[in-house]
């Protein structure tokens, strides 16, 4: 999606080669006018499959997500990362090697909130090795549910999740795809 990479070649910031900050448009600071243009791109992709429910992992997700509940007309869920007093026990839950931080944590979601009729399609801002999209389909074949797809704002190619997500035969649209970067040479897509 031209109008996002342009954004990111202005506004992204390279950390190491393997980290983009987009903090000032997608990750702290959001622009609500970009993330409304991106759901409509996913309606675009997904609009004929039937989706009823959008599902995200807490907590950057969520913004585009609630974009596209609305252009989708449907609910979005989030999973969330830790157990909270205020959710029942009868939750489904998977556990998720954290890209950014290197640990390990459970996500969970109440199971009132995925149905076995329920068409999902998942959303996430980056997508790295995958295990955040592992465990949202993991949550949703738990559920008995069907994963529609899988629409990520930016997915670094140059890391294993694309593949390990589509070798499960699970369609994958990224609005974004990094082929490679540096703090030297900045930002390269792949197409
Ligand atoms: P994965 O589970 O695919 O390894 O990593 C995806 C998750 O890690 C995303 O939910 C995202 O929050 C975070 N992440 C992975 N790579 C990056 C990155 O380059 N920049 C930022 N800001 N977050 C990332």
């Amino acid at each position: 999606m031209e109008l996002l990479k342009q954004r990111i070649l202005k506004d992204g910031k390279v950390i190491g080669d393997d980290i983009l900050k987009v903090d000032s448009f997608l990750n702290h600071q959001i622009d609500p006018a970009l993330l409304y243009e991106m759901a409509l791109e996913l309606k675009r992709l997904f609009g004929g499959e039937g989706v009823n429910k959008i599902f995200t992992i807490e907590a950057s997700g969520i913004a585009l997500a609630c974009m596209a509940g609305y252009v989708f007309s449907c609910p979005l869920v989030f999973a969330k990362k830790s157990r909270s007093r205020n959710i029942s026990d009868d939750v489904y839950s998977a556990e998720v090697e954290s890209f950014t931080h290197g640990k390990v944590y459970d996500i969970i979601v109440a199971r009132e909130f995925l149905r076995p009729e329920d068409r999902v399609l998942l959303i996430d801002d980056f997508l790295a090795n995958g295990s955040a999209m592992n465990a949202l389909i993991d949550i949703v074949h738990q559920a008995g549910a069907e994963v529609v797809g899988a629409g990520i704002v930016i997915e670094k190619a140059f890391q294993p999740g694309g593949e390990r997500i589509r070798g499960q035969g699970i369609r994958v649209e990224s609005l974004a795809r990094i082929a490679s970067m540096s703090e030297e040479t900045g930002v390269v897509f792949c197409d």
